[in-house]
């Protein structure tokens, strides 16, 4: 797939490219990554084991084996972020999660929603991001050291709400620095608020001369399938609050829904036989207009039944070892598999 300088046109994979500027420079891979189901794969045994392993700490060197795939969370939270600050300057009262998010290596503590994909490619591991949000930079400041995160090959947006196009900006660290260019796959609605949030990357003419912003190339997605480097990405549409669209993504076997208040009846068949389902879990108790509580999340994974479920996008009133303590009996009642993920989590995946 070749942009097209200053030009809307339909792709033949269903994609609509927009760029304002192409450069020759390219990380496509040339081969097409097997799609391999999990099946009796290691996959839950050693996905067990990075669960009750990987402390939300730092871990030196701790770099992908060159064949292996894995998604990092690089937020699990909510837009203010956690611990709210709000919560930390209130005189009157303790808030007990965010008083405890603030501890070094807490699983509390959470930006903004959005996961890296890691797999490998033929020169090197292609890195795929879903989102950048407001606290992109400080995701990345964090987990990229950690994991020797270097690249970023392309940016998969899910809607354009701040917590998830606020970072776009960021990026000019990497077009600067790290390499020439980088893609942006965005729903043509979602595009649109681009043109008014961050005109001057769309539009670069604007730029006072000299001036380096983010050199980003937009391509327009549909809710079709597309690819991204050789993999495949199949938009799972769900409303985020009345008459809002949202997507989720599904890759490989793994459906990922950040943002999300009601599924569509129509969305229900792409979300089968989902091994590892990322969800949308706001508060304990119920769901907002915008975003699914816990219990209807949980209603969810019923009617859905994937083999693992972790949810994200959790608020201050979600504390992850109570809240996970909790989730964990549903195991021995219903055999369900659910936890709370957060950020820094690094979950091993077959693509
Ligand atoms: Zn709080
Ligand atoms: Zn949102």
């Amino acid at each position: 797939m070749v942009p097209i300088l200053g030009a809307v046109r339909p792709a033949p994979s269903g994609l609509v490219c927009f760029a304002r500027s192409y450069r020759p420079f390219s990380l496509s891979r040339p081969s097409v990554l097997p799609f391999s189901r999990f099946g009796s794969s290691p996959f839950n045994s050693v996905f067990k084991a990075f669960l009750h392993s990987s402390p939300a700490g730092k871990q030196p060197g701790a770099q992908l084996p060159s064949e292996s795939s894995e998604i990092i969370f690089l937020g699990t939270g909510t837009s203010e972020g956690i611990p709210r600050v709000s919560c930390l300057t209130n005189p009157l009262k303790t808030c007990p999660v965010c008083s405890k998010a603030v501890e070094p290596g807490s699983k509390n503590k959470r930006l903004n929603t959005s996961i890296l994909i890691r797999y490998p490619g033929p020169t090197g591991q292609c890195n795929i991001l879903i989102d950048a949000g407001k606290f992109f930079y400080h995701s990345a400041l964090r987990w990229f050291l950690t994991y020797g995160i270097r690249t970023l090959d392309a940016v998969v947006i899910t809607h354009s709400h701040a917590d998830a196009i606020g970072g776009l900006d960021d990026l000019r660290d990497w077009t600067n620095n790290v390499q020439p260019c980088i893609p942006i796959y965005v729903a043509e609605r979602d595009f649109e608020v681009m043109k008014k949030t961050h005109y001057y990357l769309v539009d670069t003419s604007v730029v006072t001369p000299g001036a380096a912003v983010s050199d980003l190339q937009f391509n327009i997605i549909q809710e079709v399938p597309f690819i991204v480097h050789d993999l495949k990405f199949t938009p799972l549409p769900v409303w985020h609050g009345r008459g809002y669209r949202s997507l989720g993504f599904r890759f490989g076997n793994i459906c990922y829904i950040s943002d999300v208040s009601e599924i569509p009846e129509e969305t229900y068949p792409l979300l089968k036989d989902c091994e590892l389902l990322i969800l949308d879990a706001l508060r304990p108790d119920r769901s907002s207009s915008t975003h699914f509580g816990l219990p209807q999340a949980l209603e969810e994974v019923r009617k859905i039944q994937p083999k693992r479920t972790l949810f994200t996008g959790m608020m201050h009133l979600m504390d992850h070892e109570k809240v996970n303590e909790g989730l964990l009996k549903l195991m021995e009642t219903e055999g369900l598999d659910v936890q709370l993920s957060y950020d820094g989590l690094r979950v091993p995946i077959t693509l």
